[in-house]
């Protein structure tokens, strides 16, 4: 097989070196893994320093659209608000906010309060008041290159209960970036998570997770936070995805708004957390683009 690839022909990743000095070896090492039974990325979730460049690019306008956000979020602001800062700094860096239009998505951005885990719809009907905790993912769209990250927000005089929840989450997306490494796996991230969730009381949201961006919003590998260490995809430099677990303060369980079919939030009703970063896989560890 690696002779049909030609040694002496360009490298599939786009370098423009022969394949036998740029990708042979790498190819080589993960089919060893594949004989060993892991699950290897493909070729296509591997990106190239050309795109990486492209996408730190991108990202550079999401942190700066979220620090927008950060410094002006406070108490009485209506959601809406958040929607219209995101898209008026995002315009004014030259980009387009990912989620808008996204599937029919009607927003710049997701604005997820309290009990509502994600893709909560910005509203002039939902006023921040004090004691709120409120998730804003920001997604971005520069010269066709995608970047995306969230952050958390406590309004006014949050509950002790709620401050630890937003901080356990953002521990447990630390822990999960710590395990981050060529060559190890997925589930080595997940397991992070999820045990430091649970180990604080709290429930880890099953089966919406991370994801694969950069080259497209939303890409292969999907990224699960009740994965075992040692399981899951192997990691390989120049892999790119999302770590963004959603914890819940009672159970894990959720529903999805009937009107909209977009808005998802706790069954029980009790609070729910989330912080994302966009991380890239290196020759030696990981490299966090958004944040
Ligand atoms: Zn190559």
């Amino acid at each position: 097989m690696l002779e049909k690839l030609g040694r002496n022909l360009p490298c599939w990743c786009g370098s423009g070196r022969k394949y036998k000095v740029c990708h042979m070896e790498f190819d080589e090492r993960i089919a060893e893994h594949k004989r060993m039974g892991d699950v290897v990325p493909t070729h296509k979730m591997i990106k190239n320093p050309a795109q990486i460049a492209k996408i730190k690019e991108s990202a550079k306008v999401n942190v700066a659209v979220l620090d927008a956000v950060a410094a002006a979020i406070c108490e009485d602001m209506p959601t809406s608000e958040i929607d219209r800062i995101v898209s008026e700094t995002t315009k004014a860096y030259g980009a387009v906010p990912a989620p808008l239009h996204y599937q029919g998505y009607p927003y710049s951005v997701c604005t997820s309060v309290n009990s509502q885990v994600c893709h909560g719809f910005p509203s002039d009907k939902v006023i921040l008041k004090s004691g709120d905790i409120v998730n804003v993912d920001c997604s971005t769209i520069l010269d066709g290159y995608y970047s995306d990250s969230s952050r958390m927000f406590m309004i006014g005089d949050v509950s002790d209960a709620a401050r630890k929840l937003v901080e356990v989450t953002k521990e447990c997306m630390e822990l999960g970036l710590e395990q981050v490494k060529p060559w190890g796996y997925l589930g080595d991230m997940g397991q992070a998570v999820n045990d430091h969730a649970k180990e604080n009381g709290f429930s880890v949201v099953r089966d919406i997770g991370g994801h694969g961006v950069g080259i497209e919003f939303h890409e292969d590998p999907f990224v699960s936070y009740v994965t075992k260490r040692g399981t899951d995809m192997l990691l390989v430099p120049g892999m790119m995805f999302t770590i963004e677990p959603m914890v819940n303060m009672g159970s894990a369980l959720y529903d999805v708004d009937p009107h909209n079919g977009w808005e998802i939030s706790t069954r029980d009703g009790k609070l729910s957390a989330q912080w994302e970063i966009q991380v890239l896989v290196t020759e030696d560890g990981h490299e966090v683009i958004s944040w």
